[in-house]
């Protein structure tokens, strides 16, 4: 499994595209995804929202359905598009993950949110994370590494100026949630240094610029 580039110029989940019945994509500066999702007002917060129609239905950096036809998305620009989907149960989730989420752990938030809602297990929830800030880019100062020190308590160097893995982190708040590591598809390329075809917060400070990932059950 892994993170694939399409003719088109998506990206898509080899693991996701297994399973008919559920569409996503991961679109990019160069090639935005097809119109007709559903989004919040995002505020890297924790908060889960369900969405039962399309529209904007309110602020949260997360979005659950288990309604066919309703595509939700997320929109990220360095912070991580995390899709979730489970074919038992028939749901899925888009969740915007950048360093103030994976502190609050809104992947933790989302898997919870799919269990109370729908039922959701851990074990049958496949995950898929797209073009993203990755480690070789995300440099912090010690304010923001050490908000990490719970995430990697094997680190030493969280004190200082040092670099953070935010897709290792949100592996980790997956698998302490229940999904199987061979259920997380991972190794898109990284926004900040993989090119003009990515929107990189970091490298060119445009306000605006977002790039969808987009999850939904087929209608
Ligand atoms: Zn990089």
């Amino acid at each position: 499994m892994s993170i694939v580039r399409t003719p088109e110029g998506h990206y898509r989940s080899t693991l996701l595209s297994e399973f008919e019945g559920v569409f996503h994509v991961f679109g990019t500066a160069a090639a935005p995804p097809p119109d007709g999702h559903t989004t919040l007002r995002q505020i890297h917060s924790a908060r889960v929202v369900e969405a039962c129609v399309p529209g904007q239905p309110g602020e949260g950096d997360a979005l659950i359905t288990a309604r066919g036809g309703v595509r939700v998305a997320v929109k990220t620009a360095d912070c991580i598009p995390l899709l979730l989907y489970d074919a038992r149960r028939q749901a899925v989730a888009a969740v915007h993950a950048g360093w103030r989420g994976v502190v609050r752990n809104i992947a933790g938030a989302a898997v919870e949110a799919l269990a109370r809602r729908y039922g959701s297990r851990g074990e049958d929830l496949v995950a898929a994370l797209g073009p993203a800030i990755g480690g070789c880019c995300f440099e912090v100062g010690p304010e923001v590494a050490e908000q990490f020190r719970g995430i990697f308590p094997e680190r030493s160097d969280l004190t200082g100026q040092t670099r953070v893995d935010l897709q290792e982190a949100v592996v980790r708040q997956l698998r302490a949630a229940g999904v199987q590591d061979w259920h997380i598809d991972r190794g898109a390329p990284c926004t900040s240094c993989g090119g003009p075809e990515f929107f990189s917060w970091r490298r060119d400070r445009l306000l605006g610029q977002r790039m969808f990932a987009v999850i939904g059950l087929e209608g």
